[in-house]
């Protein structure tokens, strides 16, 4: 069984889950719990580790730097740039950082966390030139909506970009509308945040309702992966969104590296799509 599979616009082919690591860092675990969780992640084959400098201010890059010390090729280490720091100078010395923090070389994939201030023309010289300096593979953009995206695409080297990192999961489907066919036609996959709705509380709204319930019932899964395997579901023959579900609990990410075996069919889809309709007009850009 191939497991599914995304493909950036460089034609790097990822598994379709990895893994997020916001709030790590921040002791609601211990460090160790938390590398642990990345690391077994890694052993069952989610290899994109997604970060940001935001998180914990660098110490969530810290747990994923003792995560990847002496297995850095079997991870995909993702990184952000905060849009305050996202001109040319700053985006270069931020992106140093971070690789201080992870004790790495290079990152494989370099995100602006969300446009700010700063024309999005300086930042993406600011990529080229990591690039140009080997201290970043590729680049790409986080929650950046339909229209930014256009003008992105519009900028000398703007096709370069290789996903957007956007909050998706069947409670919020509002890119569904417009944003994820734009960038389906320019072969740039979603890199979904919050697929899971940030588990616990907040996510019962996804996981105890019935439709989910009865889907995770027919397959004997869990409700959480049957959300995980509607974010990664394959459309138009590809999987055009990957998932990054963020999980310390050691039976989180079992449940989640599981996920990418689990196939829903067109009867799951449509009692999933009754009670979560796709949007039927263009809504705000959903973020954290
Ligand atoms: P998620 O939807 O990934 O939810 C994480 C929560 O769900 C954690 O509390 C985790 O518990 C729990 N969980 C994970 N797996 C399971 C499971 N199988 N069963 C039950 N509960 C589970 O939310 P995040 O906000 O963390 O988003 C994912 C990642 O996306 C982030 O960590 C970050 O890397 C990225 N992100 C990017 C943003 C951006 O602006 N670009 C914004 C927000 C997130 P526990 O940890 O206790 O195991």
């Amino acid at each position: 069984m191939t497991l599914p599979q995304i493909r950036l616009a460089d034609g790097t082919r990822l598994p379709a889950i990895g893994q997020g690591s916001w709030h790590m860092g921040e002791g609601r675990y211990t460090a160790r719990e938390e590398a642990d969780a990345l690391r077994l992640g890694l052993d069952l084959g989610l290899k994109v580790i997604d970060t940001a400098e935001m998180y914990a201010g660098g110490r969530s890059e810290e747990v994923v730097g003792e995560a990847i010390r002496d297995r850095r090729d079997d991870a995909f280490v993702v990184s952000k740039v905060l849009p305050g720091n996202a001109s040319r100078r700053g985006t270069i010395e931020a992106c140093e950082r971070s690789l201080a923090h992870l004790g790495i070389e290079q990152l494989d994939l370099y995100l602006l966390h969300w446009r700010g201030g700063t024309p999005l023309e300086e930042t993406l010289e600011a990529f080229e030139q990591l690039i140009g300096d080997g201290k970043i593979a590729r680049w790409g953009v986080s929650n950046l909506d339909t229209d930014d995206m256009q003008e992105l695409l519009g900028l000398s080297g703007g096709r370069a970009c290789q996903t957007n990192q956007l909050l998706y999961n069947l409670g919020s489907r509002g890119i569904e509308y417009d944003l994820l066919p734009t960038l389906t036609e320019h072969d740039i996959p979603v890199m979904a945040y919050c697929p899971v709705a940030q588990g616990g509380r907040q996510s019962r709204h996804l996981t105890d309702s019935d439709a989910v319930r009865a889907v995770a019932d027919r397959h004997r899964v869990s409700p959480t992966q049957v959300l995980l395997a509607w974010t990664i579901r394959e459309q138009g023959g590809q999987h055009p969104v990957m998932a990054i579900p963020k999980a310390v609990r050691p039976e989180h990410v079992r449940d989640n590296a599981a996920a990418l075996t689990l196939e829903l069919d067109d009867e799951d889809l449509a009692r999933l799509d009754e009670a979560f309709p796709p949007p039927a007009r263009k809504q705000r850009l959903d973020i954290v």
